[in-house]
């Protein structure tokens, strides 16, 4: 079925709960001058209705490169297969003119660092005008600039009427970022995904873009992926966590469930190494090794170089993704029943 703006208004409306986008077994590959590299191997994710899902993994597990695949956005060198379907569409396979109703208009991103993505040379208001305007090519210019403003409101700018004329450089860092949420928000999206988007901001600064994307989430009702390394920043936004190691899905569940009640060796890992969770003894400990080269994943289960729980069959059999523990909570761990029931430390 082609996409384009009919067959998106014909599609349902997906309740809260439902999946609105439904990702199965992707591949990601890069062809390299060393080789190919398995950025994403075989991942399901579902995205549901008015739910913050947090993506969380160090770099490299291809949690960004896997939103990237699904809005069309990667180079040519990347072979994409397996399925994405938003609101029952398939975007996998699509032309990137066909993708171009949906990119925006339902699915937008927030990207780490917006001076990169807000255009330094044009005033900020004129840039959110053009994003409103590309999916509603007949909208007035005097309905646009109050769109606008009424966007620069919800994302919290002070003086939105003087601030709308402004340019980027005349923003701080953490007003570039309540802008471009802005301009992500013009379409009134089905899904918002944010990646890293707090990274690049100090600590308090973090807090209130946290705060406004979840306040954002809380009125418009729209399914937000926060995409991150930081587990504490899991812990304050989201309502379900998807944990990825190596261009896999190593743990899901909900937020309460992951940090009191892991079954997986490497969400303990993660957990151990926060400082609010470190336990009575107030020491971190950091997972051992680093993450592996996706040029040559290690066999059976990539997790097993760094697991103090690895017997030999983790180095020969790849665990598969299976229900245990709470309702809802898989782990991909031939041993997730043997890990402790316990938040590390207590
Ligand atoms: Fe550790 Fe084995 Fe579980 Fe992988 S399958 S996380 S190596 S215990």
């Amino acid at each position: 079925m082609a996409i384009d703006a009919e067959t998106l208004e014909e599609q349902p409306e997906p309740a809260a709960g439902d999946a609105v986008l439904e990702i199965r077994n992707l591949e990601v590959t890069f062809k390299t001058e060393d080789g190919m590299v398995s950025a994403v191997r075989g991942l399901d994710l579902d995205v549901r209705a008015d739910e913050v899902l947090g993506i969380v993994g160090e770099s490299g597990s291809g949690k960004s490169v896997s939103m990237l695949a699904v809005l069309g956005l990667l180079p040519p060198t990347a072979t994409i297969t397996g399925s994405a379907k938003f609101r029952g569409l398939e975007l996998i396979g699509r032309k990137q003119k066909e993708l171009q109703p949906i990119r925006g208009a339902k699915i937008a991103m927030i990207f780490q660092d917006p001076l990169t993505a807000l255009n330094p040379v044009h005033r900020v208001g004129v840039q959110i005008i053009e994003a409103i305007k590309a999916h509603n090519p007949d909208m007035s210019n005097r309905d646009a600039y109050n769109r606008a403003l009424e966007l620069l409101e919800l994302v919290g700018i002070p003086r939105p009427r003087v601030r709308i004329d402004q340019y980027p450089h005349e923003y701080s860092g953490g007003m570039r970022q309540r802008a471009m949420i802005a301009m992500m928000m013009a379409n009134d999206p089905d899904v918002l995904i944010a990646d890293e988007p707090t990274t690049a901001l100090d600590v308090t600064i973090q807090a209130q873009i946290l705060e406004l994307v979840k306040n954002v989430q809380e009125r418009t009702h729209t399914a937000v992926v926060f995409i991150t390394h930081d587990l504490g920043v899991i812990a304050r936004i989201a309502d379900r966590v998807q944990v990825m190691y190596a261009g896999r899905t190593a743990e899901v569940g909900d937020v309460e469930t992951l940090f009191s009640g892991s079954k997986h060796p490497y969400t303990r890992g993660l957990l151990s190494s926060l400082p609010a969770l470190a336990g009575r003894t107030g020491k971190l400990q950091p997972i051992a090794g680093a993450p592996p080269s996706m040029l040559h994943p290690p066999p059976g289960c990539a997790f097993h170089p760094r697991c103090p729980m690895a017997q030999v069959l983790c180095t020969q059999e790849q665990p598969p993704l299976r229900a245990i523990g709470a309702p809802q909570q898989l782990s991909a761990c031939h041993f997730a029943d043997q890990v402790p029931d316990t938040r590390p430390g207590t």
